[in-house]
C-alpha cells in the first residue's frame, strides 16, 4: 500500500497520440506556476525502447537494457511493468516513494496493463484516460508529431482500439478535441481530488479544531 496521505497518486493513459505527454506537460507547467491545488511531478518510468530525438535519459524516461530490466524486476524494484510495443516500461519504487507523503500529486504515465497493476495494489490512486476526437485525428497527431516512422505508427494505431476498449476501467475520461477544453477538465480533476474532505481534514488540522473546538 502507498501513503497517499497529502499527495494524489494518478494514472494518466490514453492510446499513443491522444495527447497524453501535450497535456501532462501543460499541467506540470501550471505547477510551476503554483496554479495547482498541490505542486505536481511525473513519475520518470524505465523503458528498454530507445530515446527519441530530443529525449533525455531521467527526464523523460530511464533508458535502460533489457538486461537491467530485468535484473531490475528480479530485485522487485517495480511497482508495476509491462511490455508495449515490444519493449518494457516500468514504474520503479523509487519513482513514486517520499513525494506523495510530501504532499506532491504524482503522474504516472502508463498503459492499461500498468494501470490494472497499480489499482491493485493501491486503490485510492485515480485513473484518468484521455481519448482522441477521432480516430482520423488520432493517425494525423501520430504524423505530425513526427517522431515515428510508419512502421511504428501503423503498430501503435492498431493497439489503439485495444487500448481504448478499456477505457471504463478509469474513473475519469477526458476527451482531448479542443486542447484547452481538455486541460481544464483535466485541471479540474487534479484540483478535485485535493479538495475531498479526507485531504483537506490532514491539510487544515489546525482550522478545524478552532473551528469544532476538537
Ligand atoms: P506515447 O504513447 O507517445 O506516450 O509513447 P511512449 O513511448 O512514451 O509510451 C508508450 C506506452 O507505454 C504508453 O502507453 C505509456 O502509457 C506506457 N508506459 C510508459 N511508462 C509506463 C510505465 O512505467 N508503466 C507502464 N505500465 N506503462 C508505461
Ligand atoms: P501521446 O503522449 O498521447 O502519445 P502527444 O502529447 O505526444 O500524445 O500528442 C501527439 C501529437 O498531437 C503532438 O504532436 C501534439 O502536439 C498533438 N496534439 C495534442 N493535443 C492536441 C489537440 N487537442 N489538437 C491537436 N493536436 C494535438
Ligand atoms: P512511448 O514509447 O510512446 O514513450 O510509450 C508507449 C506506451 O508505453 C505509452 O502508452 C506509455 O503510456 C506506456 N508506458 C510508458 N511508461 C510506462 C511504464 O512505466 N509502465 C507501463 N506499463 N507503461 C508505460
Amino acid at each position: 500500500m502507498i501513503n497517499q496521505a497529502l499527495g494524489n497518486l494518478f494514472i494518466v493513459a490514453a492510446p499513443s497520440g491522444a495527447g497524453k505527454s501535450s497535456l501532462i506537460a501543460a499541467l506540470l507547467e501550471y505547477s510551476a506556476q503554483n496554479k495547482l491545488s498541490n505542486p505536481a511531478q511525473l513519475s520518470v518510468s524505465h523503458t528498454t525502447r530507445a530515446p527519441r530525438e530530443g529525449e533525455v535519459n531521467a527526464k523523460h524516461y530511464h533508458f535502460t537494457s533489457i538486461e537491467d530490466f530485468e535484473a531490475l524486476i528480479e530485485q522487485d524494484a517495480f511497482y508495476e511493468y509491462a511490455k508495449v510495443f515490444g519493449n518494457y516500461y516500468g514504474t520503479s519504487k523509487e519513482a513514486i516513494s517520499d513525494k506523495l507523503s510530501q504532499g506532491i500529486d504524482v503522474f504516472l504515465d502508463i498503459d492499461w496493463q500498468g494501470a490494472r497493476q497499480i489499482k491493485a495494489v493501491n486503490p485510492d490512486v485515480v485513473s484518468i484516460f484521455i481519448l482522441p476526437p477521432s480516430i482520423e485525428s488520432l493517425r494525423e497527431r501520430l504524423i505530425g508529431r513526427g517522431k515515428d516512422s510508419s512502421d511504428v505508427i501503423d503498430k501503435r494505431m492498431q493497439e489503439a482500439v485495444s487500448e481504448m476498449s478499456h477505457y471504463k476501467e478509469f474513473d475519469y475520461l477526458v476527451v482531448n478535441d479542443d486542447f484547452e477544453q481538455a486541460l481544464s477538465d483535466f485541471v479540474s480533476i487534479v484540483n478535485g481530488q485535493s479538495l475531498k474532505a479526507n485531504k483537506q481534514q490532514a491539510r487544515h488540522a489546525e482550522l478545524l479544531a478552532s473551528l469544532t473546538g476538537k
